[in-house]
């Protein structure tokens, strides 16, 4: 480690920017009406006016701009085609940045001796890259401390700087992506005895090969993708010695009800989701009555329809506006996200004054299928996994659409079981469209384990490869 840190450039971490972004976190967490939307406001004034002096990019688009809803909402395409004129330190570059990230184990390493960088996965067809400065990496150490490790809003914080404790990270370890480098750059800036124990396992290994380094390093804590943990969750049921972890932390896809009881139940232990961008690191925290709240002080949400227009209160929405209020190096504002939200109208029983959101995970994973009657029926992925989980009681799958319209069931099971799964979302499924007026499918059972995507090994539960070029 030491040797590491004598090669190596520090990870970004400003130590007066964090004591300030952990006091301000705290008051908007005891009073967010009060100090949560003060800080939000001059959050909001003083990312505006940066961007729109020192970002070339902002600076074009904003013509005259002062409040938020003036600006045009903008894509991951636009802000990578015009990469050069994005960020506020003007030697930011995409050949720098993407020369930096394929320099491999350097990910957690200061980029230009002061940011971190990441990409997005590119479920949107064109991965991102995020830069990220000292203050919005306080901003998220902040809000995951303080709010989704803490055990409630008096409660101590429980955040990666526990000594002692063992944490085992199962995800996309390959590249540069947000999780990944998050938990390098922690263990890389805890003080002397306090880094927490970690191991890093790749979620694209074979599941026998991720659980028997799980049962050999014996974590306290379990950080992964939901379905991971649903499908070790699924295999240690029916197991003499059963893996147990006192808690589990999920993020990165969208946590069903079912997932949430299965794990809880197999692992024995707590459950905290939460909902993280790259482009936002913490959007929302889960509170202990499993309601996700949004850190409204640090990120602003939109929720709007296909023409970026806003949708009534408590509708879901087509996509999502994010507005970073954390990170003025590389400004996001109103960045338009592929995530279904909606804020819930009614109070949290927790008592948080922070709001309510829900998300259904990524629009673009809703399935279109022809109608009866010559239209379309559009099925969202939550629909679809309720079907299945709930009615033919099956908790891991995948339905992918084949290029000629074929739905191909695949499960992590094997001979019989697999047969008698298929058998059950077959008929659920055939049942359910034909009262949605959906046009006779053909639902065929597919061969092999359900397809994890290149690169962040996320596994998406519907699969349309219609698209696919
Ligand atoms: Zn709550």
């Amino acid at each position: 480690m030491n040797a590491l840190r004598g090669r190596h450039p520090a990870p970004p971490f400003d130590a007066v920017l964090s004591a300030q972004a952990f006091h301000e976190t705290w008051l908007a967490t005891m009073d967010p009406v009060r100090f949560g939307q003060w800080f939000r406001r001059q959050r909001l004034d003083r990312l505006i006016a940066t961007a729109t002096r020192d970002s070339p990019l902002y600076a074009r688009r904003a013509r005259g701009a002062r409040v938020l809803g003036d600006f045009e909402p903008i894509g991951k395409h636009a802000l990578m085609r015009h990469f050069d004129d994005w960020a506020v330190d003007r030697r930011i570059t995409r050949a720098g940045a993407e020369a930096f990230i394929d320099a491999g184990d350097t990910i957690a390493d200061g980029w230009l001796e002061r940011y971190l960088v990441w990409t997005s996965s590119g479920t949107s067809g064109m991965p991102g890259v995020f830069v990220q400065d000292a203050a919005s990496l306080a901003a998220y150490d902040a809000v995951e401390a303080l709010r989704l490790r803490s055990t409630g809003p008096a409660g101590p914080p429980l955040g990666l700087w526990a000594a002692g404790r063992r944490f085992a990270y199962v995800g996309a370890v390959g590249g540069a992506y947000a999780g990944h480098v998050s938990v390098a750059r922690l263990q890389r800036i805890a003080p002397p005895g306090w880094a927490p124990t970690l191991c890093e396992i790749s979620v694209l290994e074979p599941l026998d090969d991720i659980e028997a380094r799980l049962r050999a390093f014996r974590p306290d804590v379990l950080i992964t993708y939901p379905t991971l943990a649903a499908a070790l969750a699924g295999r240690t049921m029916d197991d003499r010695r059963p893996l147990r972890f006192g808690e589990v932390w999920l993020g990165g896809e969208q946590l069903s009800p079912t997932q949430r009881a299965s794990i809880a139940d197999a692992f024995g232990c707590v459950v905290r989701n939460s909902y993280g961008a790259s482009e936002f690191y913490s959007i929302a925290f889960e509170c202990r009555h499993g309601q996700l709240h949004l850190n409204d002080d640090w990120v602003i949400l939109e929720p709007v329809d296909a023409d970026h227009r806003p949708v009534p209160e408590g509708d879901f929405s087509h996509a999502t506006l994010l507005t970073n209020l954390a990170n003025r190096t590389q400004p996001l504002i109103r960045y338009a996200l592929q995530d279904r939200t909606r804020f819930v109208p009614e109070p949290c029983p927790c008592g948080s004054a922070l709001p309510v959101i829900e998300v259904q995970g990524r629009s673009d994973g809703a399935l279109i299928l022809a109608g009866r009657d010559g239209g379309t029926v559009t099925l969202v992925p939550l629909a679809i996994e309720t079907v299945i989980e709930e009615a033919a009681g099956v908790t891991q799958f995948q339905l992918i659409c084949r290029p000629d319209g074929t739905l191909e069931l695949r499960f992590p099971l094997q001979g019989e079981d697999a047969r008698q799964a298929f058998g059950r979302c077959r008929r659920e499924l055939l049942g359910w469209f034909r009262r949605l007026g959906v046009k006779a499918q053909r639902v065929v059972q597919g061969q092999g384990e359900p397809l994890r995507a290149a690169g962040s090994g996320k596994l998406q539960r519907v699969l349309d490869r219609r698209s696919a070029r």
